[in-house]
């Protein structure tokens, strides 16, 4: 265990580069576009943008929930804005971005959610990109199954919804979610016909390995396909601590555990983050 101290050196990256990154950043900066891959400065732009892939957000940038690890705003959001659709299909045709993952905030101050937008959104980019395939990483709806069937109907190439922590954790992590209605929205998905089901973890928030197998072992028994796990860092002082740093062979070893589980797909490692690789996992 290695004191919380300064960050160690597998955790320190390179500045993105490449002619495929410098491009799309040309193009987001010229067309004002918002990808959370920027906003959240993620350490893997050169490698995911490289590829084709990106991540958007939808339903605004203020959440109604208020998750100890999250740097989104908390707080009323703002009105939904039914041109975000097509909006968010068109900044995916200037990017020309191949795979997109879409994710967003949880509105638990709407009827349906967010699940009408997220539905529209979905429909909106298969009309403009044909060929983008897609990942939704969605909230968990509070497990209400019409909101749910939303996502179904529209059959995104992959489905992702994170546990984000092990069980005992999750009330400190993520006060308004539950670890069994996370595990029984991804059951759900998957007995309704999705191709790919997908979670992801974060370490280092005090979480035994022990927890974290049994936690893969959760997700495996509800059919998940996909797994990623990652390093927790803290967004702000105002954030949940990071109590350890995770060595890349204990990241390993996670990654050999998962495969013979029978994940069809485990990315684990310190910069992995749920999108990380993402156009893999159509496959
Ligand atoms: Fe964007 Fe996700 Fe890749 Fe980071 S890991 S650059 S957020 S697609
Ligand atoms: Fe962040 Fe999602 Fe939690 Fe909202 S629900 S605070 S966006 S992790």
């Amino acid at each position: 265990v290695l004191p919380p101290k300064g960050k160690p050196k597998w955790l320190r990256v390179k500045l993105p580069t490449g002619k495929k990154y410098t491009q799309l950043r040309g193009l987001v900066d010229k067309y004002n576009l918002h990808t959370i891959c920027t906003s959240g400065s993620c350490p893997n732009m050169g490698e995911c943008w490289g590829e084709g892939t990106a991540t958007f957000m939808i339903l605004g940038n203020v959440c109604t929930r208020s998750c100890g690890f999250c740097g989104v705003k908390t707080g009323r959001p703002e009105d939904v804005d039914w041109e975000e659709p097509e909006k968010v299909a068109r900044s995916i045709k200037i990017m020309s971005i191949k795979h997109a993952v879409i994710t967003s905030v949880d509105r638990d101050d709407i009827k349906d959610m967010g699940s009408i937008i997220w539905a529209e959104t979905v429909k909106a980019i298969r009309r403009m990109n044909p060929e983008t395939t897609l990942e939704t990483l969605i909230p968990d709806f509070q497990g209400i199954e019409t909101h749910l069937d939303r996502i179904v109907a529209v059959n995104p190439e992959v489905v992702s919804h994170n546990m984000e922590t092990v069980k005992r954790l999750t009330r400190e992590v993520r006060i308004q979610a539950k670890y069994e209605r996370s595990l029984e929205v991804l059951r759900y998905l998957k007995a309704s016909g999705i191709n790919r089901t997908k979670s992801g973890i974060m370490l280092g928030l005090g979480e035994l390995e022990e927890e974290v197998i049994q936690t893969m072992q959760d997700l495996r028994d509800a059919n998940v396909d996909i797994v990623t796990i990652g390093q927790y860092l803290q967004p702000s002082k105002k954030h949940l601590p990071v109590k350890e740093f995770i060595t890349p062979d204990q990241f390993k070893k996670y990654e050999e555990i998962g495969l013979k589980m029978g994940f069809r797909h485990v990315e684990s490692g310190a910069l992995v983050r749920s999108s990380y690789k993402a156009h893999k996992h159509i496959n």
